[in-house]
């Protein structure tokens, strides 16, 4: 079993498992992965796991599936600097102060350490993760 993060269209990421890799793309071409939050079928990747794409031969179809991924991910961050505050490593800080209400509620985000998201977690303060692609045109 594989456990991928799923995005769909309207930016919605969630985690679904699939019985290998090529679950994901006949379950996908059938409509069956929706959006849990939107019902949305036009779904992808949000990352290819580096651990089960090394262990395999690199074959077009899995580059232009990775490249595809990078995209995606180019697309969230542009969705995310686009409509959230940067705070920077702040970040736990003020994800405590707008879940205690001490501030005004906004969307933000940042960098956290491990640490800082597990304490997070711990106080039950929702947030998101995800790797964040080098751009390689800065
Ligand atoms: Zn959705």
């Amino acid at each position: 079993m594989i456990l991928y993060d799923v995005i769909c269209s309207n930016d919605h990421v969630f985690e679904a498992w699939f019985a290998d890799s090529g679950a994901f793309g006949e379950q996908r071409e059938k409509g069956d992965i929706a959006c849990p939050i939107c019902g949305d079928t036009d779904v992808g990747k949000a990352l290819m796991a580096p651990s089960i794409s090394a262990k395999k031969e690199r074959s077009a179809a899995q580059a232009t599936e990775a490249a595809e991924a990078v995209k995606v991910l180019y697309k969230m961050r542009e969705h995310i600097e686009e409509h959230c505050d940067y705070v920077g490593d702040k970040f736990a800080e003020e994800a405590r102060k707008i879940h205690h209400e001490e501030v005004e509620k906004r969307d933000i985000y940042g960098e956290a350490t491990a640490e800082e998201a597990a304490r997070l977690r711990d106080e039950g303060i929702e947030f998101g993760e995800m790797p964040w692609p080098i751009r390689h045109d800065a």
